[in-house]
């Protein structure tokens, strides 16, 4: 599919049905796959053989939908998975193990921060973090002979910064480690990281990819271009698996090593998979994906200069702002578009933060971003509650910030809800 534009291939990539068949994605509600002789079922078991053996590590359904987002993003396979956390861990758990380390920048979802700093540090994976404005010569020192790879968000929830993704990759790069993006807020109708020289992609598809608040879900998409055999840093990669009796990921599946194993071995044992309902749904999402992108984007431009400009906003985070200090960075990762979510500060902080929400009639207080309907989050009293301050700072969020997502309703009544909330606040 890669000579389509990315607008097509959200409509028509990953599914095309043969003579007679159904039009549309089916949802293969099967656990399992039958097969005509044993010895066929043993060369799938073998990974000799193409095919499905088993839900939990691939599904007709699925396939077809990984098929699509590795298209989107440009890259060689796709892993879809129960969640994004699954997603990220994933990601690391594929090149890192007890003894190893990676490096992540400090503003990212505080769900990751806790994955990263507290659960993989139980499995002896330590996650060394980075301020964003550090220099190479603090990212250098970062690194050692256990460092395995580099993470950060191409567009951070909710700080919103946008990771200068050619610099993060050569400095992976010069280390001899792959950088891993999670490109959940951009979607790649916004950004596509590998463009720029991101090796893996990562994202939560529970945002913008399924778009309407259904599913959760998460995927992984490998690029095809890290050389693991460089360095001897993979064995995982470049030696035989015993649990495979003895495939050897980088010989026998080329630039597809690294989206294999995480599938036949991570996936199978820890499960973690997508259901099949699941995947038609975020299928459904991915089609209309670059409309919605669009509107999101042009809602949140008017949200945010509205917001700018009233007396009773204290300041407004939205990149592609002029004067913003990611204007510049996302001028040239997200020339058409950063994402629909903007955060800000109200006057007279935290409680005029807390009156404003309740005041918004139209716009929703929820967990959740990056949706079709406007919704409203604080995030110091909920998703990065367990943070802490010295965290949240980290992680770029005060007190006073609200993160709005913009939905793609008539954006009148989006700024209209805004300013009578607005009213409410004295
Ligand atoms: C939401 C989110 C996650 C976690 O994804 P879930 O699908 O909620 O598990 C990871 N990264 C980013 C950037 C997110 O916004």
């Amino acid at each position: 599919m890669n000579h389509y534009k990315t607008e097509t291939v959200c409509i028509q990539g990953g599914y095309q049905p043969k003579n007679g068949e159904p039009r549309v994605l089916p949802i293969y509600q099967s656990t399992t796959y039958k097969y005509d002789s044993a010895e066929h079922l043993g060369k799938l078991f073998d990974l000799q053989a193409p095919g499905h053996m088993y839900t939990r590590i691939s599904n007709p359904t699925v396939e077809a939908v990984e098929s699509k987002i590795a298209d989107l993003e440009g890259g060689v396979g796709a892993l879809c998975l129960s969640s994004g956390q699954a997603a990220n861990l994933f990601a690391i758990l594929n090149i890192a193990k007890s003894g190893d380390n990676f490096i992540s920048i400090s503003s990212i979802y505080g769900g990751t921060v806790n994955l990263f700093a507290v659960t993989m540090k139980k499995m002896g994976i330590e996650v060394r973090f980075v301020r964003p404005g550090s220099t190479d010569e603090e990212l250098d020192a970062l690194f050692d002979d256990r460092t395995r790879a580099v993470f950060g968000e191409s567009v951070a929830n909710p700080a919103l910064d946008v990771l200068d993704i050619e610099r993060y990759a050569s400095l992976a790069h010069k280390h001899g480690v792959p950088l891993i993006v999670d490109n959940t807020f951009p979607t790649p109708i916004l950004c596509r990281p590998f463009e720029f020289g991101a090796d893996i992609v990562t994202h939560s598809t529970t945002k913008y990819m399924d778009g309407h608040a259904q599913v959760v879900g998460g995927v992984i998409i490998d690029s095809g271009r890290f050389d693991w055999s460089a360095g001897n840093k993979y064995p995982e990669l470049t030696e035989p698996d015993e649990s495979y009796h003895g495939v050897v990921y980088t010989r026998d599946f080329g630039t597809a090593a690294y989206i294999t194993k995480a599938r036949v071995q991570l996936l199978r044992d820890v499960g973690a998979s997508p259901s099949p309902m699941g995947a038609y749904l975020l299928n459904l999402g991915l089609e209309t994906l670059h409309l919605r992108m669009e509107r999101h984007c042009d809602n949140a431009q008017k949200v945010a200069e509205f917001l700018e400009k009233h007396e009773k906003i204290s300041w407004v985070n939205y990149p592609s702002l002029p004067g913003n200090s990611q204007y510049e960075l996302a001028r040239k990762y997200l020339p058409n578009g950063v994402c629909g979510v903007i955060s800000f500060g109200v006057v007279g902080g935290r409680e005029a933060a807390v009156r404003f929400m309740d005041s918004l009639k139209m716009a929703a207080v929820v967990v959740h971003v990056a949706d079709a309907r406007t919704c409203v989050l604080h995030p110091a009293s909920t998703t990065h509650r367990q943070l802490t301050d010295r965290q949240l700072i980290d992680a770029g969020i005060g007190a006073d910030l609200i993160r709005m997502s913009v939905g793609i309703e008539h954006i009148e009544d989006i700024i209209a809800d805004i300013a009578q909330a607005l009213e409410q606040v004295s």
